[in-house]
């Protein structure tokens, strides 16, 4: 059998033992030689001060808990916050950011190494970004101790979305002209299902014949017959003649529960 070479972490540590010994060796020949050493490490600080980043961009952060929500809807939930928190927190935070914003031009001006730190911070900026909206979900994790199952919850990123000012601003704006009724897509959703007279229905019944459009069936007296949005209302269907068919009461169940 062949003699097993020395391992990788053998040999690093002789390394850095033969290393002292001569760093060692070296300040015991000549004291001076602590000098050096001092000099070299203050010129490394002083270049790691400079050529890291002074600038944090301040970026707002809010988090959403969508647990058990199917399939939540990024814009809804922030119409939801407007709704509920209104413009406060928002505002107050764009009045922060253009603080910071001042502070770190003056820092600039005031800075010794203005060209390096007016790269930093421009490259910090990230106003398109600045607003972070994260949804989460508890989830449920098991573990067992002692042969008995026991159940703890952990938050776990959904995922997460960013926008700038004049995004929120902009919704914000609309919301204020619904009087915080509801989110906006249930708000056209609402216009939409508003749409929907009388008049509308009899004109679908009538141009489609009092027939499902699925299966056929033909319901003349207009029992169980039901005027559907080819795409729902809720995705932003319009109650308009081309998006409108007539269904049995069976279609309509099943189509609905797809
Ligand atoms: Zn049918």
């Amino acid at each position: 059998m062949a003699k097993s070479a020395p391992s990788g972490p053998v040999i690093v540590l002789a390394i850095i033992i033969g290393s002292i010994f001569y760093f060692a060796n070296w300040i015991y020949q000549n004291p001076l030689n602590i000098i050096y050493v001092i000099l070299a490490l203050a010129v490394i600080i002083a270049l790691i001060r400079i050529y890291s980043s002074p600038f944090h961009y301040p970026y707002f952060e809010h988090t959403f808990d969508v647990s058990g929500k199917r399939k939540p809807n990024i814009e809804k939930l922030i119409d939801e916050y407007l709704i509920e928190k209104r413009f406060d927190e928002i505002k107050l935070h764009e009045q922060n950011i253009q603080k910071w914003k001042s502070q770190c031009i003056e820092m600039i001006e005031q800075s010794r190494f203005h060209k390096i730190r007016q790269r930093q911070y421009d490259e910090c900026l990230d106003d398109a970004h600045c607003y972070q909206f994260k949804l989460i979900r508890q989830k449920t994790r098991y573990q067992q101790r002692n042969y008995v199952k026991q159940s703890y919850k952990v938050n776990v990123t959904d995922s997460s979305y960013s926008c700038n000012y004049n995004y929120l601003h902009s919704r914000y704006s609309k919301l204020y002209s619904i009087n915080f009724e509801a989110p906006l897509v249930d708000y056209a959703a609402k216009e939409q299902r508003n749409l929907m007279t009388k008049e509308l229905r009899e004109k679908i019944a009538r141009r489609d014949n009092y027939t499902c459009q699925i299966c056929g069936k033909y319901m003349p007296d207009g029992v169980g017959l039901h005027i559907d949005h080819i795409v729902p209302v809720s995705k932003g269907g319009k109650s308009v003649p081309s998006n409108l068919q007539v269904l049995c009461s069976k279609c309509n169940m099943s189509k609905s529960n797809k």
